[in-house]
């Protein structure tokens, strides 16, 4: 794994969120020694005294505008339904010259809040890391999260050359490799990788669940292997879950209808007794583990 480059970046950060991901970057960015300053501002005046004990940030408020005052980097780690509303809080603060980016795991909705907020002279640079926990709020952050993970930066077209490489070294400074796509492909990239799966966890421990009401049996004393596998996935924090199938609605719903084909397969192997299809396509996804491992993803 390479090692985070230690180098101040910016004098001022701001962070609009602060729960597992903005409380992360704080972590990650003070470890770096990337900013002079690194304050925060959140919705709720108990999550921002969380922060403040934590000693996060050097300062957490209420106030989102007062907080991007003279900042060089913004960051919404809102939920993806929250960052136009946050855009539109903090533009009138923004100085000439600012980066505001943001982490949503959903791109071209999130730029289409976002953009007509941002003022002339503010560089809007999107970006998305793709590292994460089933835990949330500030007392989840933690500085090694984004290490030798991918954090992918979706510029827009015009976007400033070297506002893009500014934040693309931040990110390399947090620990993170970084990639740049188009948010479109973005989008339907973790369609597939992150938000499906996600959506067959919820799928599975619900179905586990009237199931075992049913047969009024104890599915949890037994739930060994797999399904502990998938109860982790589906404890994963429910509102930015919404937020990501509501923002990225076309991309998902074309994967499960694709995702949906290959079960009937599946189903239809299984009842024909099969087993040659069964065992061809089990041997392709082990190797896909293989790979992923040897990615250092796994
Ligand atoms: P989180 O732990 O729940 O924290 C969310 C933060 O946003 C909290 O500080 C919360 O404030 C604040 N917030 C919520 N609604 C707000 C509003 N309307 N206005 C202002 N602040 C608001 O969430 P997270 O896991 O850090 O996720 C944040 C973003 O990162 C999401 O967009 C998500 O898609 C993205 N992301 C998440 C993961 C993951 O695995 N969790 C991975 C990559 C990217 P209060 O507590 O004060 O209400």
């Amino acid at each position: 794994m390479t090692k985070p480059q230690s180098q101040r970046i910016f004098d001022k950060i701001a962070l609009i969120g602060i729960g597992l991901i903005g409380g992360s970057i704080a972590l990650a960015a003070r470890r770096g020694g990337l900013a002079t300053t690194i304050v925060a501002a959140t919705r709720s005046a108990e999550t921002a005294a969380t922060a403040n004990r934590l000693k996060l940030v050097d300062h957490c408020g209420t106030d989102l505008a007062a907080a991007c005052a003279d900042a060089d980097l913004v960051i919404v780690c809102t939920p993806v339904g929250a960052c136009g509303e946050a855009a539109r809080a903090i533009a009138p603060s923004l100085k000439p010259g600012c980066i505001v980016s943001d982490v949503g795991s959903v791109k071209q909705a999130v730029i289409n809040a976002m953009q007509p907020h941002i003022p002339a002279g503010v560089h809007f640079v999107p970006a998305h890391p793709v590292a994460g926990t089933e835990n949330s709020g500030p007392e989840a952050g933690f500085a090694e999260l984004f290490d030798g993970r991918w954090t992918i930066l979706t510029p827009l077209p015009g976007s400033d050359a070297a506002a893009v490489d500014k934040l693309d070294a931040f990110w390399k400074g947090l620990g993170s490799l970084t990639e740049r796509l188009d948010p479109a492909d973005h989008d339907r990239i973790l369609a597939i990788t992150s938000h499906l799966p996600h959506l067959i966890a919820y799928t599975i421990v619900g179905t586990a669940d009237d199931l075992a009401g049913h047969l009024n049996s104890e599915v949890l004393r037994f739930a060994a292997g797999g399904f502990r596998d998938f109860t982790r996935i589906a404890a994963s924090d429910p509102t930015m879950w919404r937020d990501v199938f509501l923002n990225n609605r076309e991309a998902v719903l074309e994967v499960l209808a694709r995702f949906q084909e290959d079960l009937f397969y599946l189903q239809r192997a299984i009842r024909w007794g099969e087993g040659d299809k069964l065992f061809d396509l089990f041997t392709r996804t082990r190797e896909i583990r293989r790979a992923l491992i040897h990615l250092n993803q796994a």
